[in-house]
């Protein structure tokens, strides 16, 4: 969609609303039909097609928020992966991959590529050299996901875009970290963006599912693979996600000041060794982040001093839960060693900066003082 006038919240709470015009209600009837007249019809409807009612207005928000002309919604965020790397890569193709990226998809790559001759390369970095050393002659999608989880690292997204525009290669981001509220990788030549919605989109930790915005173009070569494939939301899940959406800009934004206030009070903790926020001027690419995102997010994660033990420090906490999942407008706290990256070895997730003190920290709406207060209590039962 080309750049609207509208406000942020004003997307959020207006765009893709489907009108009641047999009753005037102020919401967007949910419409569960899994069968539609197909005679004299613009539209062919099937909720495996993705385009039940529901299914298509709320596309409609998601390409709003992303500045596209087009968005689909998935069953769940990898659905949204698989789906866009199936219908951008086929037998004899290679994807150039960040090497810090969402668990999910480096299992996805490994596990299901070679079944379908796919090749990939997982770069060494995250700096723009290192996407450009992967590149093959075959490459045909460099995919990148900043900030990245769980450490935060922060790729130049504009450079990855040129760089993709020169080699005549599709650029596609996992924007989920950051959300549209706090960036936009479409403004900066990205040709594709894809979300988990199960995380800032559904916001309240009950939805599971995914999106991916981009051009009209790419999004119907997606379809073509998506109709056969069949991961597609149901429309009482489509609607609830509608319905989350609209307070999209209020959480997000109100979660982002929060983590910045969090992110400097534990950086000042004398039991806090180190803090991972882009937000942060000690973070190694804050100009960088504060270029390219209008917020720094609301994720974090941080290492408590080493005689301090990180489970306890968890299960000391009264308000902030341990979780496995992200987003939700209540703070949770994870061990990246315990979950995601358990099946490493300690030497490999030392090699990869994991360390078993690390803590990843997805920051809610609670009050600021409340979230402190937690912590530091958390901290004197160990201290
Ligand atoms: C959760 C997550 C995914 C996968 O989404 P699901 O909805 O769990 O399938 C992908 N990328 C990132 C960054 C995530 O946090």
């Amino acid at each position: 969609m080309p750049k609207q006038n509208l406000g942020l919240n004003t997307i959020c709470t207006h765009i893709g609303e489907i009108k009641d015009e047999q009753f005037k209600g102020s919401v967007s009837p949910i419409y569960l039909s899994s069968s539609y007249e197909f005679l004299d019809v613009d539209v062919k409807r099937y909720p495996r097609y993705f385009n039940t009612p529901n299914q298509e207005y709320l596309s409609k928000k998601i390409a709003a928020l992303e500045y596209t002309d087009a968005a689909m919604i998935f069953g769940s965020g990898m659905a949204a992966i698989s789906h866009m790397f199936f219908a951008f890569l086929q037998k004899g193709d290679h994807l150039v991959v960040q090497n810090t990226l969402y668990g999910g998809t480096v299992n996805f790559i490994k596990e299901e590529f070679p079944k379908y001759g796919i090749e990939y390369t997982f770069t060494n970095g995250y700096k723009v050299e290192d996407f450009e050393a992967a590149i093959q002659d075959n490459t045909r999608l460099i995919h990148i996901e900043s900030p990245s989880n769980p450490l935060l690292t922060v790729t130049d997204i504009k450079a990855i875009a040129k760089l993709g525009k020169t080699k005549g290669i599709f650029t596609s981001i996992d924007n989920t970290f950051a959300s549209p509220v706090n960036q936009n990788p479409i403004d900066l030549g990205i040709n594709m963006v894809m979300h988990s919605a199960t995380k800032y989109f559904g916001g309240h930790s009950d939805i599971c599912a995914g999106a991916v915005a981009s051009s009209k173009e790419n999004i119907e070569r997606i379809w073509n693979v998506s109709k056969n494939l069949g991961g597609s939301l149901s429309d009482m899940t489509v609607w609830m996600l509608e319905r989350s959406m609209k307070t999209l800009g209020l959480r997000v934004k109100a979660q982002t000041k929060n983590a910045m206030k969090l992110a400097k009070w534990l950086n000042k903790h004398p039991k806090v060794l180190r803090v991972y926020y882009p937000g942060l001027k000690s973070h190694p690419e804050h100009k960088l982040a504060k270029s390219q995102m209008k917020g720094f997010g609301a994720m974090l994660s941080f290492e408590l001093i080493h005689d301090l033990d990180s489970e306890q420090f968890q299960n000391e906490l009264k308000l902030i839960k341990s979780s496995m999942s992200l987003a939700g407008i209540e703070s949770t706290v994870l061990s990246p060693h315990l979950t995601s990256h358990a099946l490493l070895s300690p030497a490999e997730r030392e090699a990869v900066g994991i360390s078993d003190q690390l803590i990843r920290f997805s920051v809610g709406i609670e009050a600021f003082k409340d979230l402190k207060h937690d912590i530091a209590q958390a901290i004197a039962v160990l201290d």
